[in-house]
Parts: C-alpha cells; structure tokens; sequence
C-alpha cells in the first residue's frame, strides 16, 4: 500500500454495537438451538489406547464381543464329568457306580478321551467338558470305590455345574457402547474378550481463563478491593468432572491487548475456551469484541434471557466454541452446567449427563420473573416422601455460597412462579447427592458450628440452611427439619421462644447470645455509653452512618425498638447477617449497628451490649429419636461444645 493512499476507516462493528446493548436477547432455548447447530454434528476425535491406559476414557465406538466368553463348556466346581443319564436313578440308598477314563482334566488341558457311558473323568474348576459329558458332580457328592470307580448317590441335572460357551459374553453380543465411561468393571470385560486396545474419545482440551482486574488466584494477598479468582478453580474442575481436559490460564487483566493475545494463543492449543467475566455491558468488559476477529461465524448468542446469567456469550471461532461466562459465580456455574456442559460431553463422546439429575418436591412457592428462565439453587434434604429441594440464597446477591447447596432448579421462561409442592428436576453440581443426616432449619448463629462440630467429625453430614427464625418454624411445622434454631421474642409475655412453638414441636435450650451496638474502637462518639445513649448520640449526629439488618431477622427488631420509629442515614442498608453488619463498620461504609458480641469481638470492635437474646432449638417430637438428633442433643449438652461457646462469647443455657 503506497503511503499516498488514504485510509479508508473500517465501518463500526455492526456485530459488536448490538451486542453491547443486548439488543437480541435470545431464550435460553434458541441459543442452545444456534450453538449446537453450528457446533453439531462434528467428527469426535479418537484414539487408541492400551488397556493399561483407558480408566475414565469415554468409548469411541460400540465394542462387540469377538469371541464367546467362556471359550469353551466349562466345569464350575472340582468333580467329575459325567453323563446325566447315567445317575437318574442315584439316590441315597442306591448309589450309582462310574468307572473312572483314564485322564484328569485340569485347567488349560484340553481333554482326550470320550465320557462313554457308565464312566466319569475327574475335571478341575474351570476345565473343559469333555465329550460325550453333559454334567458335572462334585466330588463332595462322590466316593471313591477303588482305584478306578467312584459312587454317586444323587441324582444330577443335564448341565449341572457347567458355563456353557458364551453364557457369560457371546460372541458377536455387543459388549460395551460408544460413550461408556471405562471403569474397572469395563477392563474386565474387555480383559476376558482378549481386547488388548480400544478406541477412545479424545478428551477435548478447555482453555480457561479468568478475566478482571480485581482477581487474585487463591494463595494470593487480597488488596482492597480485590477478590479471589472463584470461576478459574470451579470452571476448570467442572469441565474435567464433565469429560474435558481443563487446560487453565489464570486471570487476565481487563487489557483489550493483552486478554485478545492471551485468547489466540489459548485457541491455537485448545478445542474450545471458557472465559468468565467481562461479558456485561461495562466499558472494561472487552471479552466479546475480541471474538469478532478470532474467526468466523463469531458471535452466536450474548444476551440471553435467563436470570442470573443473561450476559452469557455464546460464539463460534473456526469450528472451536468460545463462551464466555457471567462473571458471578453462581450464575457462571448454572449457565455452565445448564448450557455448556451439554455441548462439552457431547465433544468428548459423552452421552447426557443423567447421573446428575434427581426429583425433588419443592416446599415453598418460589416466585420467578416472567420471560426470563431462572434458575435457583436449592438444597437437598429428606422429606416424607422423597427428596425436598429447598431453594436456598434466592435474592441475597449473586455471589451466594455453594457450600449448602447441591445443585439447582429451572424454571421456564413461562411461568412467573413455581406453585409449593410442584414436583422439579435439580441439577446437581456433582452427581453424588449426599443427604444430610442432620437438617437444620432456621437461623443461623455461629455458635452452630462449634456444636455440630462434633457431628461432623464423628462422620455425619449436617446440613444447616439459614432462612430466618419464622422460616425454619415454618419448615419445622412441614416436617422438613429436624430442628430449627430460632430467637423471637414474644412481647405480650416478654418471653423468648417458647409461645412460638406449636403441637409437634419442642423446645431445646439452646444458649444466650449478647446482642449490642458495634462501632470501631476509639470513636468518641461512642466510647463509654450504654445502649441507648449510643444511639441517640448517633442519631444526633448526621454524619454518622448506621447499618440496620433485614426485615424479620431477631436482631432488627430489636434494633426497631432501640430506634424508636427513627429513620437515620444507612436505615435501608439491611444485610443479612450478623458477619456483613461488622463489616460494615470495620471498613468505614457504617459507623454503628447491631450485632452478636462474638462477632463484635472477632472483629476487634467496640461493643455495648444491649439484650441477651435466647438463642433455642425447636424440636420436631416425631423425629426426635432419629441416632443423628440424639447425637446433636448429646453435644450441645457436652463439656467441650459448652466450653467452646463459652470462648466464643455464648452463654450455654
Ligand atoms: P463482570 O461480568 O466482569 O462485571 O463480573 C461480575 C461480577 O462477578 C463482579 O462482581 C466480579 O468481580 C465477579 N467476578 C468476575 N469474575 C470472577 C471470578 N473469576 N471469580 C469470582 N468473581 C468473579
Ligand atoms: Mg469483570
């Protein structure tokens, strides 16, 4: 190009603009459909393998038999050949004479002389029979008359103790299918057929990548603002459980440059790459422009409905599926496993994963946004009849914990709710549902943890799901806890718990816990007051700042009261637990609220204490004699979780 030519500007991007609005939202639906149209059908790559090497490969192609298996009419027991016919009459008293052939047939010898009748020939377990035989006798049913004749005092059935001839495998039978996970079951098969190699799918290579300036990868110093890079570890892990071969190359920066460089080179080596992060709208978010020049078709989908994880991109690089996921990790891994895993086994000749799907009743109504398929996380626990998927961390923020949930549930883009007692498919994140032994309902107190402990260590699973005082009462009263762990004070009789409880329903003491105002340590407008001065020193200052709690939690009415139909700045800031209330005061975004004094003291904040609160368990009666309930009454009642809830700032009622 001479340097007189002008340069003609490239036209904008036409792909990109629309896509940065999220002006073609798809259904979840149409964007399966368009990825796998491009994506399928497409040659799965094979190779071959030794026997030695194939454990947890994927079958390229059905296996068929190629020999019968046994080879050969086999004796099952140490005995003698012999023909049925000749011992119909044998019994106790009338013992039938044989005369013995001269030859014994052990394994591995083929016999020579022919079982005539009136004659037997002592074979080994797992000798060949030979003709003219057509059972066996033990030789615990024999007894030797001479050198050369034995007596049979029962009676035998034609093939009595004999494997025919391919009655194990036949010949010709297909043997194992294409897409059969080879396990130690699978080598036997194959080991008895003689297949000394067979072909197997070629893992597909994932690249992963993080992308975001905040990430750290674990191990790493947390600055502020900064946090660790979830989706690298969970994505990488996922993509193997599900066939794939994770090839994972850290966080890369949101540097259009250097993310473009790092995605080619990660392309040039890998069937397919998944990154997370950088797919919204956000002027870093850069991901998606990248792909427009990594090869065609490109972008298939990006904006999906679906909630959370309508940012989900989904493209086609050269025959390669780039995606990219939400970049919130719960709504990473329900994409990925809803959407993406499909495609991925598919690639490593895999058939749907349906070892990772159980039937659960859902106990509450879950309410869902109409037109968008949202999926929620629940946790698996026993019901009366069958497993109950209660839907856990549904609208308290995105990064939710997976530690209590087992998987999720979809619901369609259609309806607006799930209706109490509909009867729903849970996902699971990993296909081995545990289910817990224990069920705990209710809310949640540190405290919990230094008492089921010991559950935990003496090997049964405990499964706490925190949904509030009158939400465990709730599930109490269905039956669907074992206990649930609750602190509501009753005005009328100023009394805790107890006037909650209802027939069905006991109460377990459970402990104290001070409740109080926070605040950091040395600030004057608090040091040194009790309660109620604290607060009306801040409610006289505008400047400070409080951090309230959510409606329904113990520790909000109680901040309701100290208030007094007061308003002040941060009232509207209502966390959902005791743990977000000190961080919020120790990193300056409030200067006081309210919570439990060991976390108070766990965060090295100042703390006026205001009211004991009575911390209790309602016990479901019918389920009290359950070993893993008694064992939980039998620690909270021990010296050791009585003196750890003391250290941590309890009182053991
Ligand atoms: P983004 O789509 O990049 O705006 O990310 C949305 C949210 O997810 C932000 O809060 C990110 O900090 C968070 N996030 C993105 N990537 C990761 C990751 N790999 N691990 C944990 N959180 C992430
Ligand atoms: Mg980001």
């Amino acid at each position: 190009m001479g340097s007189g030519m002008m340069m003609i500007p490239r036209p904008p991007d036409r792909g990109a603009t629309e896509q940065e609005q999220f002006l073609k939202i798809l259904s979840r639906e149409d964007a399966i459909a368009r990825f796998e149209a491009v994506l399928f059908p497409r040659a799965i790559p094979g190779e071959t393998r030794r026997l030695a090497n194939v454990l947890g490969a994927a079958l390229a192609a059905d296996v068929t038999a190629p020999i019968d298996v046994p080879p050969f009419d086999r004796s099952n027991v140490d005995g003698f050949a012999v023909r049925s016919a000749d011992l119909t009459s044998a019994g106790e008293g009338a013992p039938v004479r044989l005369a013995l052939n001269d030859e014994t047939i052990h394994c591995g010898t083929a016999p020579k002389l022919q079982v005539a009748g009136g004659t037997a020939t002592p074979i080994a377990t797992g000798g060949p029979l030979p003709r003219g035989a057509d059972a066996v006798v033990m030789v615990e049913h024999t007894q030797p008359a001479g050198p050369d004749a034995i007596d049979v005092r029962r009676a035998v059935s034609p093939g009595q103790f004999v494997s025919y001839a391919g009655s194990d495998i036949a010949r010709g039978e297909a043997l194992l299918r294409a897409g059969t996970i080879i396990g130690s079951r699978e080598i036997g098969m194959l080991a008895a057929c003689g297949i000394a190699e067979v072909m197997v799918a070629r893992k597909p290579r994932v690249a992963v990548i993080s992308t975001g300036d905040e990430l750290v990868q674990p191990g790493g110093l947390l600055g502020p603002g900064a946090i660790y890079d979830t989706n690298g570890a969970i994505v990488a892990a996922a993509i193997d459980e599900n066939g794939g071969e994770a090839v994972f190359l850290g966080a890369i920066p949101d540097d259009e440059a250097k993310l473009e460089s790092a995605m080619r080179s990660a392309l040039a080596d890998a069937d397919m790459l998944v990154l997370s992060g950088g797919t919204s709208k956000g002027a870093g978010d850069v991901s998606h422009r990248i792909i427009g020049r990594l090869g065609a078709p490109g972008i298939i989908a990006h904006g999906v409905a679906l909630k959370p994880g309508k940012p989900l991109c989904l493209a086609v690089c050269d025959g390669k599926p780039v995606v990219i996921l939400p970049g919130f990790p719960t709504s990473a891994m329900f994409t990925f496993h809803d959407m993406i895993v499909p495609v991925l086994r598919k690639m490593a000749g895999l058939p749907p994963r349906s070892d990772a799907k159980v039937n659960a009743t859902v106990p509450v109504r879950v309410t869902s946004e109409l037109g968008r398929t949202e999926f929620v996380m629940v946790s698996l626990v026993e019901g009366k009849d069958g497993l109950i998927a209660y839907p856990t961390g549904k609208g308290s923020g995105a990064i939710t914990s997976f530690a209590q949930a087992d998987g999720f549930l979809r619901i369609d883009a259609l309806a607006d709710q799930m209706p109490a007692g509909t009867a729903a498919e849970v996902m699971l994140f990993t296909p081995h549902v545990r289910v817990p032994d224990l069920v705990i309902v209710g809310s949640h107190c540190t405290g919990l943890d230094l008492v089921t402990a010991q559950l935990a260590h003496a090997g049964l699973a405990v499964r706490s799901i925190a949904v509030g005082s009158l939400g465990g009462l709730a599930a109490a009263k269905r039956g669907e806890c074992d206990l649930a762990p609750i602190h509501l004070f009753d005005d009328k009789s100023e009394t805790y718990n107890t006037p909650y409880l209802v027939d069905g329903l006991e109460l377990v003491p459970g402990w104290r816990r001070m409740q109080g105002i926070v605040f950091r340590k040395g600030d004057t407008r608090f040091e040194g007051l009790g309660a109620r001065e604290a607060v009306a020193a801040a409610l006289a200052d505008t400047a400070c700042i409080m951090v309230n709690r959510n409606q329904g939690a113990g520790t909000r009415i109680l901040m309701d009261r100290l208030l007094g139909g007061a308003r002040p700045e941060g009232y509207w800031n209502q966390p959902r637990s005791h743990n977000a209330v000190a961080a919020a005061v120790a990193q300056h975004r409030a200067d006081w609220g309210m919570t439990i004094a060991p976390v108070a003291h766990a965060a090295d904040l100042g703390f006026i204490p205001f009211a004991e609160e009575h911390y209790d368990f309602a016990l479901v009666t019918a389920r009290k004699q359950r070993p893993a309930v008694q064992a939980f009454l039998d620690a909270l009642g021990s010296d050791k979780a009585r003196a750890a809830l003391e250290q941590a700032g309890f009182r053991p009622a």
